[in-house]
């Protein structure tokens, strides 16, 4: 069976190797055993339901609360030749009926439905269907607790009753511990195995930006693209106002930038989404409407413009960021009136309370002084034992000192209270006011109250934040909020379990101009990427759909990069399946083979010009190229035995520094080492130079 899936894995989905968890995912599934899955977004979650589907001998039904990204996965699996189809309000009567009677005659292994249609059609045509497994993607949908709770989801249960016999596998890429309980019970799991992967995307980069006036924020931005201007990114906005004013600002200044929001016709929408997928708008400025089942993963970078309502909201949309597994930066800007504004809408709905809380606890790792990605990763019950070197706070690191002591006392008094205080009662019994409600509940009796006196409230605050973003409380939602102990706590208090913990300080805030669009130098294997871009667009618009489906931005990568010419290198490079190297291989490799031939003819170019006498600065005049590059054609044509003196370019002098260099680097790949190592004496084309002699006679 796995050795089938390991096949599946390549001849259908392109891919070498499972992921972390997948393979064992995998064979839970197919042993028909109830299955929790947990994995961030990108993780590659589909995968662990898709194979299975097609080692089955029925059918798979796949539940997902979006159209659209029903719609994308289906859209992507028949691009792998995969039988699959979708089934929510978006189809007519008549294509109803043809799914069902594709269904119902096996043409069809993957059925994605909507749950508002789940149970209307079991109890009609899908009764007559061998279903062989039920998925239900993003299944924290299905929990009051978590963030994004739908009521549709309710009816989950009864399906579950109905298909007793059948395995289910629920997928989610965020669930705090009480939602995956949660999630476990709504849907009537039967003793599931839970998988849960790391959270950790260790290719974000965490920054947070507080309290920066709105002037210098939008110049801030600015500053920011201008660095990028070929990059995909995404702005978060509160409210749709803000969306249009920054798209409006930024194009203002050159940039190809667009807003995204629910006030826009549902038409306006789809076409701003597709410009983005096909990377013909590079900005979007949205609110959170933005991005539920897109599945680009080349967006480079995410701002939050304002203050999240939630962690596992702002921790989905930075994921939006660097799918493709490449470095992509995050930045979150937030002030106390985002608080305000999210306070309020909170107040307003059901479950307030849990709103709130969830709220501050984003609050809390906006104003942390301990590595970011720890705090998120323990939100997510998830311990990371060293700090990650990739957020603003581990490179700008504040002063800690060792908090064992302060963590003790805090942990102390929830022992004693036996974990049944939230925070501010934490507080108030360490410093042992004299609060009616700690009276009425006799905690001035236990051993801990008052030994917190010489900290001030607020310092008490600072670091009962930093304990809850360590991990040594959790927050239990379900009981009143009150703060438990975890392991790791259990471990400060009554073992040897260490914590640091940092002095309260006020942050800078940084100082920048702003910037107008303009373009970018590419390096070669930048260039053929964006040949090949064009390429895989040219191949959609015919097909109609979204260019990742033909390739993703990683495979053109690697293509760009290895430059594969035939089958076998071709279909070594991730993500070409059989099936598509069958329909596009050809097409890349002739546009691969005429860009090494362009590339060949620059160089010839330079030499013609070069055998006609013409000096280095002539070339560069009429070629309208750098220096820096004609000395890179004269190199490779030295090195390739061309009659080319490039020794009259160097001193002896000068030769010998870069041998002695070459002697410590041993290295021909790179020139910035020798520059260093030269104490930038030495310009880059000289070293080119020095270095290309050097291999010639080692050759
Ligand atoms: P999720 O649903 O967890 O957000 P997806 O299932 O959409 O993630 O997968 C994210 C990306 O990773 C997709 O582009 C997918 O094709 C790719 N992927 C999944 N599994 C593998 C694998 N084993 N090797 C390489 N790429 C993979
Ligand atoms: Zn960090």
């Amino acid at each position: 069976m796995l050795q089938q899936a390991r096949e599946i894995l390549k001849d259908s989905f392109g891919y070498h190797t499972f992921r972390d968890q997948q393979e064992e995912i995998i064979q839970t599934v197919l042993s028909s055993q109830d299955t929790l899955v947990l994995m961030p977004t990108g993780g590659g979650k589909s995968i662990c339901f898709q194979i299975p589907a097609l080692l089955s001998n029925g059918l798979t039904v796949v539940i997902s609360p979006l159209i659209s990204l029903m719609k994308d996965q289906v859209e992507a699996l028949r691009a792998n030749g995969i039988n699959a189809a979708f089934y929510n309000s978006s189809l007519s009567e008549i294509e109803e009926r043809e799914i069902e009677s594709d269904v119902l005659s096996g043409g069809i292994k993957l059925l994605y439905l909507s749950p508002e249609k789940l149970i209307s059609s079991t109890n009609s045509w899908l009764s007559n269907a061998k279903i062989s497994l039920v998925a239900v993607d993003e299944a924290h949908c299905v929990s009051m607790w978590g963030h994004d709770f739908r009521p549709e989801y309710a009816q989950l249960k009864e399906f579950r009753e109905r298909l007793s016999d059948v395995p289910f596998v629920a997928l989610t890429a965020t669930a705090d511990k009480t939602t995956r309980k949660d999630i476990i019970k709504q849907i009537g799991l039967k003793q599931p195995k839970v998988f849960i992967s790391s959270f950790n995307r260790e290719n974000l980069s965490l920054e947070v930006r507080a309290n920066v006036p709105k002037k210098q924020k939008i110049k801030e931005i600015r500053n920011f693209i201008g660095d990028r201007i070929n990059e995909s990114g995404i702005i978060y906005c509160l409210s749709r106002k803000g969306a249009d004013e920054m798209a409006q600002d930024l194009k203002g200044y050159g940039y190809n930038a667009a807003s995204y929001h629910a006030g826009l016709a549902a038409n306006k929408r789809a076409k701003v989404q597709e410009n983005f997928i096909n990377d013909k708008t590079n900005i979007i400025c949205a609110t959170i409407a933005f991005g539920m089942g897109i599945d680009k993963s080349n967006v480079r970078w995410v701002i939050h413009n304002n203050l999240p309502k939630n962690i596992e909201g702002y921790y989905q949309e930075i994921g939006r960021a660097g799918r493709d597994g490449l470095p992509s930066i995050t930045i979150l800007y937030y002030n106390l009136r985002d608080l305000m504004v999210l306070k309020r809408f909170a107040e307003g709905g059901a479950k307030s309370e849990v709103y709130i809380d969830k709220l501050y606890r984003m609050l809390n790792y906006a104003e942390a002084t301990s590595c970011r990605r720890k705090i998120l990763l323990s939100y997510f019950s998830e311990h990371l034992p060293e700090n990650c070197g990739n957020c603003d706070v581990c490179k700008n690191p504040p002063t800690f000192f060792d908090g064992k002591i302060i963590a003790q006392k805090a942990l102390s008094a929830c022992h004693r209270t036996k974990q049944k205080i939230g925070t501010n009662m934490m507080i108030n019994i360490l410093r042992g006011s004299a609060n009616q409600d700690i009276y009425q509940r006799g905690f001035q009796n236990i051993k801990t109250y008052g030994i917190g006196k010489d900290v001030s409230f607020k310092d008490w605050q600072h670091y009962s934040t930093q304990l809850l973003n360590q991990g040594v409380f959790e927050i239990a939602y379900d009981e009143s909020f009150t703060l438990k102990i975890t392991e790791y706590g259990r471990s400060v208090l009554f073992e040897d379990g260490a914590i640091q913990l940092t002095i309260p300080t006020d942050k800078p805030i940084k100082q920048k101009g702003g910037k107008k669009a303009s373009k970018k130098k590419l390096s070669p294997d930048e260039e053929l990427f964006e040949v090949l871009r064009e390429v895989r667009r040219g191949i959609a618009v015919k097909e109609k759909v979204p260019a990742y489906i033909i390739f993703h931005d990683a495979t053109l990568k690697e293509m760009a990069s290895e430059k594969p010419t035939n089958q076998l290198d071709m279909l070594a490079v991730q993500g070409i399946s059989v099936i598509k190297y069958d329909k596009y291989g050809k097409t890349f490799i002739n546009a691969i083979e005429e860009f090494n031939q362009s590339k060949l003819n620059t160089v010839e170019a330079t030499h013609e010009l070069y055998k006609k006498g013409l000096t280095v600065d002539e070339i560069c005049f009429t070629r309208e190229l750098k220096q820096e590059t004609i000395f890179s054609h004269l190199c490779k044509l030295y090195f390739d035995g061309e009659e080319v003196d490039i020794q009259q370019f160097i001193t002896q002098a000068e030769q010998a520094a870069v041998i002695k260099a070459h002697k410590k680097i041993q290295d021909f790949t790179s020139l910035k080492p020798y520059f260093d190592f030269l104490d930038s004496k030495l310009p880059y084309y000289k070293i080119r130079v020095g270095l290309t002699l050097l291999a010639k006679k080692a050759k």
